[in-house]
């Protein structure tokens, strides 16, 4: 069984059914989808080793349900948003302590879990339709936000970068 467990600054861990960490250059996401969800007759549970393999499963997922006609860039940005929105709810009118909680009480976990991975999804329907190479793109952005924010102006500041000094 694998299994994620999350550091201290929001830094993911990856464990594969060994129990070693999971390292290496690329994203590695170890996902687990039940048996014959993607068409597989596989009794066991099968591994997402990566982007590309997730993808590949969401694509099945859509197709096998005759849903690509409706998956038009436009209808993927707008759903991306709506499920933004659904975890932003997951905020509403509560306090810093009461959304800092959410994420070890069981059920709130849960939502915070299922809201993220809808938004995840859709953002590899946009990155698939787009023909955007997801982790390339956030390579190069973050290659952008080093030259914006560089840490000797950025280091403990909340500023924008058009405003550092
Ligand atoms: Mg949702």
């Amino acid at each position: 069984m694998n299994s994620a467990s999350r550091e201290p600054h929001g830094r993911w861990n990856t464990f594969n059914r060994q129990g070693s960490r999971v390292t290496g250059n690329s994203v590695k996401l170890s996902l687990l989808l039940p048996a014959g969800i993607i068409g597989t007759n596989c009794s066991e549970k099968l591994e997402m080793s990566d982007l590309s393999a997730l993808t590949a499963a969401l694509l099945e997922f859509r197709d096998a349900r005759d849903w690509r006609q409706f998956h038009t860039l436009r209808n993927l940005i707008t759903s991306l948003n709506l499920e933004a929105a659904e975890l932003l709810e997951l905020t509403q009118w509560k306090n810093d302590v009461e959304i800092e909680a959410l994420a070890s009480d069981p059920q709130g976990a849960e939502a915070l879990r299922d809201e993220c991975a809808d938004i995840l999804l859709y953002l590899l329907l946009i990155a698939d339709t787009a023909g955007i190479d997801l982790v390339e793109a956030a390579r190069a952005k973050l290659e952008k936000n080093a030259v914006k924010y560089p840490v000797e102006k950025a280091y403990g500041s909340r500023a924008k970068y058009t405003e550092l000094a």
